[in-house]
């Protein structure tokens, strides 16, 4: 059993309680590799902002659990060394499918969990998040549940079809699984191809697609059942076109990929989201700069010659998602 506390780590409770009442987000980035968490730790140690550093099933697959942790460990330190004296970096597992991998979680040294029985039956649902947060408590690990279904595609969590969170559930389920955030469905999605053409407009002027708007309705309806609740966003990545474009003029092929535009995700950051979740944008980040280097310099077999501008171009991207979209810069001097 390790502790969270004693590896410097904080869990969301105060994060979040902050975020809410000075209407901005926590950023939750994703990684599975050294050069993603430089730029996480390298982009929230410059703005002094808050950061939540996600864990994935797929992750845990790629990079192994244990080595993730001490990744994580080292990056507290890594932080301090770039100067950020009071670093607040959250280890949170991103879809914990069960109990016993939010338990495993738990004891090696994870500050928040999230578990994630939004396919399973309401009563199911709530029965085993209560679970998970019986457990985690009593270590002062924080709990993210979801209610609702997201559409698209993020590691092995997968869904067809998208179905909002009912808001006239929010009370009990909130209630009595005794959660301290959560995640809902409003129409984001996983994933770099977050909605089909059809669901689209067309913009006549550049010929791109237009996804259609998240529902603010339902967030509205979710804000006034549970006021001061801290609530998440998953699959919020924005899909940069410049990314894209790069990625297809240089041997990519991504037709037609499209994310949530920013300016949404600006006025969901005001409100009680207090936790927006990218992945995709970071993983378009570090292939376009990846592309771009094996096209101009074919030559090139370095792995630190083309991973180097990847870093780079990620730590501009999360510094961007920080200062101009979350609004959590300066949160965590
Ligand atoms: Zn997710």
């Amino acid at each position: 059993m390790v502790s969270y506390k004693e590896l410097g780590l904080v869990n969301t409770r105060e994060m979040f309680a902050k975020a809410i009442n000075g209407g901005y987000a926590i950023p939750a980035f994703n990684f599975n590799n050294m050069e993603q968490l430089q730029a996480i730790i390298k982009a929230s140690a410059e703005t002094k902002s808050p950061v939540i550093l996600q864990v994935s099933k797929g992750a845990r697959n790629y990079a192994n659990q244990t080595l993730l942790r001490y990744m994580a460990q080292g990056a507290v330190e890594y932080a301090k060394e770039l100067g950020w004296e009071h670093p607040q970096i959250c280890l949170h597992l991103d879809h914990g499918d069960t109990f016993e991998v939010c338990k495993s979680c738990v004891d090696f040294g994870f500050s928040s969990v999230m578990i994630d029985g939004s396919s399973l039956p309401y009563e199911e649902n709530i029965a085993l998040t209560k679970k998970v947060v019986e457990y985690a408590h009593q270590y002062d690990v924080t709990v993210e549940a979801e209610l609702g279904v997201l559409a698209g595609v993020e590691d092995d969590v997968q869904a067809e079809e998208s179905h909002y969170t009912k808001p006239e559930e929010v009370i009990d389920f909130a209630t009595r699984t005794g959660c301290d955030s959560l995640a809902i469905s409003i129409g984001t999605s996983h994933g770099a191809y977050k909605f089909k053409p059809e669901q689209c407009t067309r913009d006549p002027k550049t010929g791109k697609l237009v996804p259609p708007p998240l529902a603010f309705d339902v967030l509205d309806a979710i804000m006034e059942k549970l006021p001061g609740f801290p609530i998440v966003l998953h699959g919020s990545s924005s899909v940069p076109q410049e990314y894209v474009d790069i990625i297809n003029t240089h041997g990519g092929k991504m037709p037609d990929a499209v994310g949530i535009p920013e300016e949404q995700l600006r006025k969901a950051a005001k409100s009680a989201v207090c936790k927006i979740n990218i992945d995709s944008d970071s993983r378009l980040a570090f292939t376009a700069a990846v592309r771009k280097v094996f096209v101009e310099k074919p030559g090139e077999f370095d792995p630190r010659k083309y991973c180097g501008p990847a870093r780079d171009e990620m730590t501009k991207l999360y510094k961007h998602k920080i200062i101009e979209v979350l609004g959590s810069d300066g949160k965590a001097e």
